[in-house]
């Protein structure tokens, strides 16, 4: 058996990292590229989720590569992501491509249930003690690989010499493929949190506050994106999201599996607007948006694909989200027939909009004050 698994961010150093440790053969597929996205094309149907259709390309990329099974995660709810593993099996077969799947989901037995059927699966001999330990080392990589990326958007927003992040977060991406086990990979963020660390500034800098919120796949995969919160960083815009692999596995996964207490604290701002959960991250993409509001953010971006039902929701809610609470939005969907140009020209009208409405609101305090 030769596993492998979607392209998500930097979920692919979790998933090597554990089944390094694991000491079984996988199959990391090449990042998600114009021709995976092609392949996901020609075989899904047209109007399922841009996301499953990129899957569809890696899995066949990866298979062309030697993978045979294919591990993903799982979920069920009131959206199409609960049928994903099921849609991948029959397209995957239909297009000459017989898979098998794993799918990670929490059934009715709880976290333990998918603990023990998956990594049982993909380690047959594995000890119960060694199998925590696992569980353990991959959540906390995946929390380690979360603040590199949000210190990486701090940083890029500030730098002097323009390019130094991304040199050095591109270079560990590549170097992370070259390790082996969670402590190579361990050592390896920690350098490149120090080499972060020590990147010039601009301590005159004041960069644009910009929040991105929206459906997991297009926020986290940088493909899927055109790599916007890297590109906002390179405008010297300075982004957050709170959408991540850790918090989805930490909150949604393990103290939603074992009846933790969770932070909630995103429904609780969403209530006003949107009081129940209905399907992908629709939820905290308004109880996001109104924390980013009341905490001063210049503006909020949007990102989903298109026909994605939970944030096409959000989308309508946001636009009273934006009057009322007076913070821009932009809502950018995509999908394989996206052009770049033109998106990153509504990006950038934004940023200049965000900017002009932050030196009238500076000259208007102004004006306030000379007054008195
Ligand atoms: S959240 Fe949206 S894009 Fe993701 S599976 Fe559900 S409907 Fe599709």
């Amino acid at each position: 058996m030769k596993i492998t698994f979607p392209h998500l961010g930097n979920t692919y150093i979790v998933v090597k990292s554990i089944l390094d440790d694991m000491d079984v053969e996988y199959v990391i597929p090449p990042f998600s590229n114009k021709e995976a996205l092609e392949l996901g094309t020609r075989y899904s149907p047209e109007m399922v989720c841009l996301p499953l259709k990129i899957n569809i390309g890696n899995f066949i990329q990866a298979y062309e590569l030697g993978a045979d099974t294919v591990l993903m995660a799982g979920g069920c709810g009131p959206c199409r992501f609960g049928y994903y593993s099921q849609l991948h099996r029959e397209i995957l077969i239909d297009a000459g491509y017989p898979m098998e799947i794993i799918t990670l989901e929490i059934g009715s037995g709880g976290i333990g249930e998918l603990a023990m059927n998956t990594l049982k699966i993909v380690k047959k001999n594995m000890s119960r003690i060694q199998l925590p330990l696992a569980i353990g080392r991959a959540v906390k990589i995946a929390k380690r690989l979360d603040e590199l990326e949000m210190l990486s958007f701090k940083i890029r927003a500030r730098e002097r010499e323009q390019g130094r992040v991304d040199k050095v977060y591109r270079s560990f991406r590549r170097k992370a493929m070259e390790k082996c086990g969670s402590r190579e990979i361990t050592n390896l963020i920690r350098q490149t949190e120090e080499e972060l660390r020590g990147v010039v500034l601009n301590h005159r800098a004041n960069p644009l506050k910009v929040g991105v919120v929206g459906e997991i796949y297009t926020g986290i995969e940088q493909f899927a994106s055109f790599e916007i919160q890297e590109r906002l960083g390179r405008m010297g815009v300075d982004v957050e999201r709170k959408v991540t692999v850790s918090n989805w596995i930490i909150e949604h996964m393990i103290k939603k599996g074992l009846h933790l207490p969770r932070d909630l604290r995103y429904q609780e701002a969403a209530s006003p607007w949107l009081g129940a959960m209905i399907g992908g991250h629709a939820q905290e993409t308004i109880g996001n948006a109104v924390m980013y509001a009341q905490k001063g953010y210049d503006g909020v971006i949007q990102i989903f694909p298109l026909s994605c039902m939970p944030e096409i929701v959000a989308e309508s809610l946001l636009s009273s989200v934006e009057h009322e609470l007076g913070i821009p939005v932009l809502t950018l969907i995509i999908d394989e027939m996206t052009g770049e140009a033109g998106y990153m020209t509504r990006v950038e009208a934004f940023i200049d909009m965000l900017e002009k409405r932050r030196e009238c609101e500076k000259h208007e305090v102004g004006r306030l004050l000379s007054w008195n």
